[in-house]
């Protein structure tokens, strides 16, 4: 029966590519990890994938025709319904890939491909956090903030397939310019980033602050988890940026909640390391600003897969198109 085969997750990542063999359960079957190499350009980069693919097939002692999909978590943006890669700015010369025609014609497994953040949105559903929910907002707060909306148990693509840009909601007008060019974005404001430049910009005015010992004493040597490490020690500036930021990342989920009604708001990423520090400021904005009976509703909790979200959530892209 096809539900009990087996599937593969491929996590393409800019400077790893992570595969694992996974049961229908989200068991994994076995893995095989390795750096994606990027400068050597796509051809070999590709080879790497169905060279990963096959070793994880080799391992769990399966065949290729037991396996029923190949799920693929790439970097957007991408055309999903093409399966085509457009132009990740993490694999420099990638224009126009078709990712999944390439990989079904050499691994002859149907293919699925997805945009990375959502993947892991997919994944914290299917196996982590957001089990058994229907409506679930996923984020990841790292180096950048991303996401995922499941609405009515499934994945929202929207019109282009572009749907779930949380980071790049504006939240302060003429903010902080963001990587994508807008000013203000959630990212700019409330990412591992946007935290270690308000840091290093406070360290170099010379604001007395132990972040700047942390650092001895160069700003370029200051990151979201040098800020953290300086908060836990009592340090007031790290914790009014920390502060800061997480009231801004609460601002951008209040909207999420007064726009989508969610049961379970998922946050992964890096930096919900920082525990409450975290999880406090966005919940009490939550409170303070969402319709009472949606900020009451929806829980605030952590994402539960960690590293293997990646993988989990590539494989949950191809068990999302199983019948
Ligand atoms: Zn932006």
């Amino acid at each position: 029966m096809l539900s009990k085969q087996p599937v593969i997750g491929i996590d393409l990542g800019g400077t790893k590519i992570s595969t694992a063999l996974i049961d229908s359960v989200g068991r994994i079957m076995a893995r095989d990890y390795r750096e994606t190499q990027a400068a050597e350009g796509q051809e070999a980069v590709i080879e790497r994938m169905l060279d990963s693919a096959r070793r994880v097939i080799a391992q769990a002692e399966v065949t290729q025709a037991q396996v029923a999909a190949v799920g693929i978590g790439a970097p957007g943006p991408l055309d999903i319904e093409a399966g085509v890669l457009v132009a990740p700015p993490n694999l420099p010369g990638w224009d126009r890939v078709p990712l999944k025609r390439i990989i079904e014609d050499a691994l002859g497994i149907t293919t699925f491909l997805e945009n990375d953040a959502n993947a892991a949105a997919l994944g914290e559903h299917r196996f982590g956090a957001g089990r058994g929910r229907q409506h679930m907002i996923y984020v990841t707060v790292s180096t950048g903030i991303g996401g995922g909306l499941i609405l009515d148990g499934k994945l929202y693509h929207g019109a282009s397939g572009m749907a779930g840009e949380i980071g790049h909601m504006t939240i302060v007008p003429y903010g902080p310019l963001c990587g994508c060019g807008n000013r203000g974005c959630l990212e700019a404001l409330a990412s591992g980033t946007a935290i270690a430049r308000q840091a290093r910009e406070r360290v170099a005015r010379g604001v007395p602050t132990l972040m700047a010992d942390l650092a001895a004493g160069d700003p370029e040597r200051i990151t979201a988890k040098l800020v953290a490490e300086a908060a836990h020690q009592g340090d007031a500036e790290a914790r009014e940026i920390l502060a800061e930021a997480m009231n801004y990342l609460g601002i951008g989920m209040a909207n999420l909640v007064n726009l989508f009604n969610p049961e379970l708001i998922v946050i992964g990423g890096g930096l919900t390391n920082i525990g409450e520090l975290l999880f406090g400021p966005v919940r009490r904005a939550i409170d303070r600003r969402a319709f009472r009976a949606q900020a009451q509703t929806v829980q605030v909790v952590q994402a539960k897969l960690g590293k293997d979200v990646g993988v989990l959530g590539a494989a949950a892209v191809a068990l999302a198109h199983k019948p």
